[in-house]
């Protein structure tokens, strides 16, 4: 075929032996990682672990910071940034790499606890776009801390360990599920339905809270709480599943949460390789991105712009407006999951604007739906140099959109950056089954996620 038309096959046509090995061992670590990380709080103080171990030190331990120093700043727990400073005046804008470390999930209501009949139940409300037939009847496991009236924080991990219970919610068995078979997908699993079986055993014959007493008991035993401590906790709701490789050729991984840690992981490891860079590098893991990005410890706070400042502070260089003049050079990809292309269900896709599960790295230009309505859209120019980079670098990468014109459409972190002055363009790995409790990707994808991530870093 002529050189004029773009084609788009398959990355693993190219690959060779020791290419296959270097990308099947990325994935083991990757799978690794995410079993052991399914919430923000566990990718956060993972993330702190491993950068720590690679030279990375906390910004108040600095007095002064110089070209090639490694510094992190953790944001009350589900929030890291990571820089390594560069060798050019940081005036020149820094190399951004953002990714969230949140994913789609059940949280515990304030007062979780209640009875009905012969069981105890934890009352959820779901955090994110999810479907909600698909959180039934599978295994569980709850993540969280829980701050007693002592003021203690107690760590809540349980589920994920063989020898731990896992947490199921019912659904309504086929033969009298009639009426349920009849309704629209969105209706037939309501949200309050949502609730976590807890307990069987009643603690005594009194009455009808015997068996929450019972469970309150145990949990009384094991942390030390009562029920009034559960109005001071943050208690989430995951799949009990590990990540593991999928199909014959094992060319696949499925896990949960792999939106976005599946980019939190590319990226921390390209930053984990940068040493003395020229731009200034900073990669980040914001929280709340599947709730719109608010609070604190989301994307919108202003807590990045505080911690950038705080960099030029230790640089000596800091002035009036050089935060934002830094941005307005800055350069970003906004490391968040495309939707692969699901040949199941092609009909939401365009197909020559689609990513493509095996296919590389997706860059979407721009998100945003209904007419691009709040997309951040990034320029030509900007997807031009990204477009050599890759290419210089030998990463495969492909274009896409979150499926055709007006079939619905998604946000990312992009537009926050890009309103500061910053070029963004969202770049991450294609994803099937995307906010469900086992999402697919290829192991290509992420290995290419990696490739691109490290080249950016080193622009
Ligand atoms: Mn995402
Ligand atoms: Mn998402």
């Amino acid at each position: 075929m002529s050189d004029l038309l773009s084609t788009n096959k398959s990355g693993w046509l190219g690959t060779s032996d020791e290419d296959r090995g270097a990308i099947y061992d990325f994935s083991r670590a990757y799978m690794d990682f995410i079993t052991s990380s399914k919430t923000e709080r566990l990718i956060v103080e993972h993330a702190e672990q491993i950068a720590r171990e690679h030279g990375f030190r906390h910004i108040d331990e600095y007095g002064e910071l110089h070209a090639g120093d490694k510094v992190l700043f953790n944001n009350r727990g589900k929030n890291l940034y990571l820089a390594v400073i560069g060798s050019k005046n940081i005036e020149e804008g820094l190399n951004i790499i953002g990714a969230h470390a949140d994913s789609p999930r059940l949280d515990l209501k304030p007062q979780p606890l209640y009875q009905d009949g012969d069981f105890a139940f934890f009352n959820t409300h779901y955090y994110g776009g999810i479907k909600k037939y698909q959180w039934t009847t599978i295994p569980l496991a709850i993540h969280g801390v829980i701050v007693r009236a002592d003021g203690e924080t107690i760590q809540v991990h349980i589920g994920d360990d063989d020898n731990d219970p896992v947490f199921v919610i019912s659904d309504l068995l086929p033969h009298l599920g009639r009426k349920q078979a009849q309704e629209k997908l969105t209706d037939a699993i309501k949200g309050e339905k949502l609730d976590v079986m807890v307990g069987n055993i009643p603690a005594d014959d009194s009455d009808k809270q015997a068996i929450k007493e019972n469970v309150m008991r145990i949990l009384n035993n094991k942390y030390g709480i009562t029920e009034d401590d559960f109005t001071s906790a943050e208690l989430e709701l995951v799949p009990a599943f590990k990540a593991r490789s999928a199909g014959f050729d094992e060319s696949l991984v499925a896990a949960y949460g792999q939106d976005d840690k599946v980019c939190v992981y590319a990226s921390l490891r390209a930053m984990l390789e940068i040493e003395n860079p020229e731009r200034t590098a900073v990669c980040l893991f914001s929280d709340k991105e599947e709730i719109g990005s608010m609070g604190n410890t989301g994307m919108e706070s202003h807590v990045f712009d505080t911690f950038i400042s705080d960099l030029l502070n230790k640089l000596n260089v800091n002035r009036p407006n050089l935060l934002d003049k830094v941005f307005c050079n800055s350069r970003m990809l906004s490391a968040d999951v495309d939707a692969g292309v699901d040949p199941l269900y092609a009909e939401v896709n365009d197909m020559t604007n689609s990513g493509l599960v095996g296919h590389g790295i997706s860059l979407n230009k721009y998100t945003g739906s209904g007419g691009k309505y709040n997309a951040s859209d990034a320029n030509a120019e900007y997807v031009g140099f990204i477009k050599r980079l890759f290419r210089d670098n030998g990463v495969k990468y492909q274009f896409s959109e979150l499926g055709k014109v007006d079939e619905g459409g998604g946000g990312t972190i992009a537009y926050i950056l890009a309103n500061k002055g910053v070029d963004v363009i969202d770049c991450g790995v294609p994803v099937i089954s995307m906010h469900s409790p086992y999402e697919i990707t290829s192991k290509f994808d992420i290995y290419e996620a990696y490739k691109g991530y490290r080249a950016f870093f080193r622009s």
